[in-house]
């Protein structure tokens, strides 16, 4: 796996490949409402934490958000076989170039931040939120991202390390266009 550059003092990084493959304190996993697994990097998640991650979700469900996990906010579970810790579970916006696409994936960041700063979790690694089957434009993904990244970690110190996991070279390189880390 390639780390393509840093930013802020080495607490971002940008790389590209599995995201289930990171030796984090949490990945996090861009979910359906439903929290009972999907495509894309949701079902690469499950997979390769197996059964108990769905477990988890499933108690998550019926403990606290019976009717689905809404857009923006963000839970924990443990990550099974994973070599990460924790999976954070976010839900991001289905892309509908409205005004409210921004403020729900701005929302996933933040939560998913402030979630892991809660318990105590250092280094989070992300996926790029809402790109794939939700169809939020890269380009438009990477000011949200990164503008939203910085604000949270210049306020915060207890994260040291966040890291942005890209499935394909092409698409780090389009975030490295258009993000606003300083
Ligand atoms: P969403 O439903 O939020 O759009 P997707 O899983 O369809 O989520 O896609 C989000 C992004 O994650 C896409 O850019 C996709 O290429 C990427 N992706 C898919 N699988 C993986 C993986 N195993 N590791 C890292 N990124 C992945």
């Amino acid at each position: 796996m390639r780390a393509f550059r840093n930013f802020i003092g080495g607490r971002v990084t940008v790389k590209v490949g599995d995201i289930t493959r990171e030796d984090v304190d949490a990945v996090v996993n861009a979910a359906n409402s439903s929290l009972m697994g999907g495509g894309g990097v949701d079902g690469a998640i499950h997979r390769a934490g197996g059964p108990s991650v769905l477990a988890e979700c499933r108690a998550v469900r019926s403990r606290r958000y019976p009717d689905g996990l809404p857009a923006g906010e963000a839970v924990l579970t443990t990550a099974g076989r994973m070599r990460a810790r924790h999976v954070i579970h976010t839900v991001g916006p289905v892309y509908a170039n409205l005004g409210t696409d921004a403020v729900q994936l701005a929302a996933c960041y933040r939560n998913c931040l402030r979630l892991a700063a809660a318990e105590g979790l250092k280094t989070i690694a992300f996926p790029a939120i809402s790109t794939g089957i939700y169809g939020y434009p890269q380009d438009e993904a990477a000011v949200v991202s990164s503008r939203t990244i910085q604000e949270h970690l210049v306020e915060d110190s207890r994260i040291q390390q966040v890291r942005l996991v890209f499935f394909a070279d092409d698409d780090a390189n389009v975030f490295l266009r258009h993000q606003v880390l300083g």
